[in-house]
């Protein structure tokens, strides 16, 4: 049976939602013009009053918030209530540049935290489960959304932060925890951790983990699902709309619903800026309906994903967002083709190797190199040079098939490859140190 943190909220009719929204929206139109000189100044430019906005049918009237105008605020020009109103900050973990600073008041880290109680809850969990909290503590908002959302619900939380793996792996045992959250490139390290100590998933009690932070494959889900003898559940956000739990899976495993009641979704063109028909594929901007202290307006997230209002089993009715699959600009444009790491993930898993992996990309004599470094599974180990130079050949094949471009793939020892404790590094676009 479905299980619910608010569920006259989650469940509500898509009217309700719409009237909710449109009252929220209104007011907080008005708050931030009131209160962010930075955003009226962009409103004054483009013509638009908050008397403009009388519901969300008139939300496409206002002007946009880019990483750039993050930036440029930095770091207190977006803030929308004093500094002394504010209880906490949290920044961006920086994977694209300047970091960004978000503020929140009391009722901004009640209402996040809500959102991940929602998240909790959606997969199952309730007071009796045991919460291991395996995303970094500190800035980063990951540690302190799930903490604050395993409180609500009432589970023993045990706050590991990430790192220290032996540990995690011996907390995880001896304390019973059976949800783990953590990004999904940690998970798969924890996994893979808990064999190597010579333990297996009937040694320990996890039933779900909530991953989420970074781009992952379905065949990423199953490998840590398999590894970790759990169901894995994806969690979205982002620092500038508080931080995880501004979309969640539910049982379905089919898509995160965005918490309508606090942020409204819209899907654009990222060329153009032109908002796209429901169940397009672009770019998701975010409106936050109900944040006091950051409250962004319109801010393009460079995530590309589809939106979708099909009827979800599990009774939500909240739109659901697709993964992305990585931003718009992690995409990379090798030889004229438009590559997402996540492509390649695919065909490795699919392929029997393990997540471990790392992507290099250069330009040669003006001709654009993609060098895919894979780790060789324990059962190659003891292949010959000859069998291994098949085997990349056959990588480098399934890769091409996919990208439509042709990888030089590299076989290299187990465990040669970094692993992840956080978000990923898997790119290194060296073209960029030419240009
Ligand atoms: P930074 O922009 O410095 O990485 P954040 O830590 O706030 O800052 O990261 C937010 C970004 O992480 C999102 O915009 C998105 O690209 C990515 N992200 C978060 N959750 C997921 C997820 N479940 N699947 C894919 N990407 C995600
Ligand atoms: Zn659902």
């Amino acid at each position: 049976m479905a299980r619910y943190y608010q569920q006259d909220i989650e469940c509500a009719s898509r009217e309700q939602i719409k009237a909710l929204q449109d009252e929220r929206l209104v007011k907080q139109v008005k708050h931030v013009y009131d209160n962010v000189p930075y955003y009226r100044n962009l409103m004054d430019e483009k013509g638009v009053k908050p008397e403009d906005i009388k519901s969300t049918d008139d939300l496409h009237k206002l002007p946009f918030i880019t990483k750039a105008d993050l930036r440029e605020a930095y770091p207190t020009g977006m803030l929308a209530v004093p500094m002394k109103d504010c209880v906490e900050i949290h920044s961006t973990s920086g994977t694209t540049g300047k970091r960004v600073v978000a503020f929140y008041t009391q009722k901004d880290l009640d209402i996040w935290h809500e959102c991940c109680a929602r998240a909790i809850m959606a997969v199952g969990g309730d007071e009796n489960d045991v919460v291991q909290v395996a995303y970094g503590y500190g800035l980063f908002t990951g540690g302190a959304g799930l903490d604050g959302g395993a409180h609500k619900v009432g589970c023993l939380t045990l706050p590991m932060s990430s790192g220290n793996t032996d540990r995690q792996i011996q907390f995880m045992k001896d304390l019973e925890a059976t949800i783990l959250c953590c990004t999904p490139s940690y998970a798969a390290y924890l996994g893979e951790s808990l064999h190597e100590m010579g333990l297996t998933p009937d040694d320990i009690k996890l039933k779900a983990g909530i991953f989420g932070a970074e781009p992952w494959t379905e065949e990423m889900r199953r490998s840590i699902e398999k590894s970790l003898g759990i169901k894995a559940y994806d969690i979205y956000g982002l620092t500038e709309t508080s931080g995880p739990g501004v979309a969640y899976e539910c049982t379905a495993q089919a898509g995160m619903h965005i918490n309508e009641d606090h942020f409204i979704a819209e899907i654009i063109d990222p060329d153009t800026g032109e908002v796209l028909p429901e169940g397009s594929k672009g770019e998701l901007v975010f409106t936050s309906i109900t944040k006091e202290a950051f409250p962004l307006l319109r801010y393009r997230t460079r995530d590309i994903c589809v939106l979708s209002r099909e009827k979800c089993p599990c009774g939500r009715t909240h739109v659901k967002m697709t993964k992305p699959m990585g931003r718009s600009d992690d995409m990379m444009i090798i030889r004229g083709v438009n590559v997402f790491p996540s492509q390649i993930e695919t065909v490795l898993l699919e392929q029997g190797y393990t997540p471990n992996y790392r992507i290099e990309v250069d330009r040669v004599n003006n001709n654009d190199t993609l060098d895919v470094f894979v780790e060789l599974s324990n059962e190659m180990f003891s292949d010959t040079v000859k069998e291994i130079a098949i085997k990349e050949k056959e990588l480098a094949s399934a890769i091409k098939t996919m990208l439509g471009i042709s990888p030089k793939v590299h076989l290299v020892p187990a465990k040669s490859i970094t692993r992840s404790e956080g978000k990923a590094v898997r790119v290194i676009d060296k073209r960029k140190l030419h240009d």
